[in-house]
């Protein structure tokens, strides 16, 4: 069983927000729970161990507070994956398709080295979208994915598919 069942009820869902009919995931409650804060980074730990990854990329932004606690509880390294004009360096982008609309993602060209094996953290995964960008950016300066793995998934969104053969991992499944 995992440490996180305890907790899952600070995991609050927030009808229609930010768009009617999104059953948004609010996980701040639980963030605010030192013991469930833990139970989170001690559970990403163990089913990303097997993974052998030499850094950790967050996604910004709720994907930064996992992945950085994950790569400390781990002793790795995390880079960063961040929205656009955030970065000050020499920088790689790209444009994916949302449900709606387009969005775009950046990262410092040095953030991950050719063959650096590379594990994703984000704290829920949807349409995988933002994932599956992720993963081609890392991809397009040399890194390996070995892995992306998720607080949480809406596994009636089917994100998993966007990430082709990666493997994805994931605390909590809704
Ligand atoms: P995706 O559709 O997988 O690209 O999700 C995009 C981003 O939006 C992810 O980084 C999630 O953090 C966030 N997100 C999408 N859907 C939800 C939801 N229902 N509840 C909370 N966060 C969400």
């Amino acid at each position: 069983m995992s440490s996180l069942q305890p907790y899952v009820h600070l995991i609050r869902d927030v009808p229609d927000f930010p768009k009617p009919g999104i059953l948004f995931k609010d996980i701040t409650p639980l963030l605010q729970s030192g013991p469930a804060l833990h139970a989170a980074i001690d559970e990403l730990a163990k089913i990303t161990n097997d993974l052998n990854a030499d850094v950790v990329v967050g996604v910004e932004s709720r994907g930064f507070l996992f992945a950085a606690a994950l790569a400390y509880a781990t002793n790795r390294g995390v880079s960063l994956v961040r929205k656009p004009g955030k970065l000050p360096a020499h920088k790689v982008r790209l444009e994916y398709s949302l449900e709606y609309g387009h969005d775009t993602i950046e990262m410092h060209s040095d953030a991950v080295l050719p063959g650096q094996r590379v594990l994703v953290i984000d704290d829920v995964l949807a349409t995988g979208g933002t994932a599956g960008a992720t993963a081609s950016l890392i991809q397009s300066v040399g890194g390996v994915v070995v892995g992306a793995a998720f607080l949480i998934e809406l596994s009636f969104l089917a994100g998993r598919a966007r990430l082709g053969d990666i493997p994805v991992r994931s605390v909590l499944t809704y």
